[in-house]
C-alpha cells in the first residue's frame, strides 16, 4: 500500500447514497472539518438535509458522475449496490475507498461466499441455482430446511424464501427466478452476532466488540453489546473480520454478520454476510466508544490513523422502525441517546431512527 499523505481538513468527500448511513457519515465528516457532497437519485434523501452539496441523478448518468468526480477529492459509498460500472467510472477519476473489488465481491452473494471460502473463512454450505433442476439437485445435497436467496439486491429479508418441504421448491423458484439464486443450508443458529471492523490506508486494522443482533420481521431490532458469547468466540469473530479486510485489501469500515452455531464442546462461527460500509449493528458505537464507526470510516478513507474502538460502556441499540419513531421524545431518559434520520414520511418497515441505551455496569 503506497504511503500517501493524509487528506487535510477541508477535503470534499463524495458519498454515493443518500440514506441514513450517508447522513451519519456526512455528520461525522463535518465534525472533522471536512465537506461532503452526496450523490443520490432520490431527491427526497435524508442525507441531503445535512450538506449543501448534492447531486440528484441516476447512477448511470455519466455526465453527472463526471461532474461529481470533478467536484470532490475522494469518494466513498453508503450501500453495496452501487453498479460496478459506476464504481469503475468514478475510480478512474478520483480515489474510491473502499475500492471497486470490495463492491464486486459483496454485491453478489455467490461471489462473496466463493471469496470467503477461498480464504478458508467458514460460510454456510451453499449451491448456485440457475434452474429448477439445479434447485432439486441442491436440495438433495444440502437437505431441508434450506434458504433460497437471490444473489443480488437482497436486504432485510427481501429476495429470500425458507424451503421446509420439497413441495416448496417450485413456488419459491417461481417467485425468485429468473434472477440468479443461491441455496443455503438452514443454519440452526443460537445467536446472530456482527463485528464492525476498520482498515486504514496504511493497513492498520481495528475492530469493535461483537454485537448480538435480534431481528423482527427480517429487520434488525436490537444490537446488544457485549454479546452473550464466550470471550474466545468474540476474539475469534474479530480475527475473522480482520482476515476479511486484509484479504480484500480494504480501506474503510466493513460489517461482518455471523451465525453462532452450537457445537458439542463449544460454539462455532459461520459468516452469513459482509457489507462494505458502516453497518446498522454498529450504531451503538456512537454512544459507547470514543471513536464511532462513522468517524472511523471517514478517518480510514482520508488516510488518517484509526481511532480507538474500545467500548466504554455496555449498550443496547434499538432501531425505531415505522411509527416506533413517534416514541421520541416521550420515554427518553438521561442514559438514552436518540438519533432520528429526518425522513419525511413514516412507512411500515422503514428505519426512521435508533436509540442507544447505555446500561449501568455492576
Ligand atoms: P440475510 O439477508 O442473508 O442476512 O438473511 C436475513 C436473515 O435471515 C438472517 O439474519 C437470518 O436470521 C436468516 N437467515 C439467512 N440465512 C439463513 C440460513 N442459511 N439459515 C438460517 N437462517 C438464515
Amino acid at each position: 500500500m503506497p504511503d500517501l499523505p493524509p487528506l487535510p481538513p477541508g477535503t470534499i468527500i463524495g458519498i454515493l447514497g443518500g440514506g441514513q448511513l450517508g447522513r451519519m457519515l456526512s455528520l461525522a465528516a463535518s465534525r472533522l472539518g471536512m465537506r461532503t457532497h452526496i450523490f443520490c437519485p432520490d431527491a427526497d434523501s435524508p442525507a441531503f438535509e445535512v450538506t449543501p452539496r448534492k447531486t440528484v441523478a441516476a447512477y448511470d448518468d455519466e455526465a453527472a458522475l463526471a461532474a461529481f468526480a470533478a467536484a470532490v477529492d475522494v469518494i466513498t459509498y453508503e450501500f453495496e449496490n452501487v453498479p460496478a460500472a459506476t464504481a469503475q467510472f468514478l475510480a478512474q477519476r478520483k480515489p474510491l475507498r473502499p475500492g471497486a473489488q470490495a463492491l464486486a465481491v459483496t454485491q453478489d452473494r455467490l461471489a462473496e461466499k466463493a471469496f470467503l471460502a477461498s480464504k478458508n473463512i467458514p460460510v454456510a454450505p451453499y449451491r448456485p441455482v440457475a434452474s429448477i433442476e439445479q434447485l432439486h439437485a441442491a436440495i438433495a445435497e444440502l437437505g431441508l430446511p434450506a434458504v433460497l436467496k437471490t444473489t443480488r439486491l437482497g436486504y432485510d429479508g427481501k429476495g429470500q424464501r425458507v424451503l421446509r418441504d420439497p413441495a416448496d421448491a417450485a413456488t419459491a423458484f417461481a417467485e425468485l427466478a429468473p434472477r440468479p439464486l443461491v441455496l443455503e443450508a438452514f443454519i440452526p443458529f443460537s445467536q446472530e452476532i456482527s463485528v464492525v471492523v476498520a482498515r486504514s490506508l496504511s493497513g492498520e486494522v481495528r475492530s469493535y466488540d461483537p454485537a448480538e443482533n435480534v431481528h423482527l420481521n427480517h429487520i434488525l431490532a436490537t444490537s446488544t453489546v457485549p454479546a452473550a458469547i464466550p470471550p474466545a468466540l468474540a476474539k475469534h469473530a474479530g480475527m475473522i473480520a480482520k482476515a476479511i479486510v486484509v484479504a480484500l485489501d480494504y480501506v474503510g469500515v466493513l460489517g461482518v454478520e455471523f451465525f453462532v452455531v452450537p457445537g458439542d464442546s463449544r460454539p462455532t462461527l459461520l459468516v452469513n454476510e459482509i457489507a462494505p460500509r458502516v453497518h446498522n449493528s454498529g450504531h451503538w458505537t456512537e454512544a459507547a466508544c470514543l471513536t464511532d464507526q462513522f468517524e472511523q470510516h471517514i478517518r480510514a478513507i482520508l488516510g488518517w490513523p484509526l481511532g480507538d474502538p474500545a467500548r466504554l460502556a455496555d449498550v443496547v441499540m434499538e432501531n425505531l422502525v415505522g411509527d416506533e419513531v413517534t416514541r421520541v421524545p416521550a420515554g427518553l431518559d438521561g442514559s438514552t441517546q436518540p438519533h432520528l434520520y429526518g425522513k419525511s414520511q413514516i412507512r411500515a418497515g422503514r428505519k426512521m431512527g435508533h436509540l442507544n441505551r447505555l446500561l449501568p455496569r455492576d
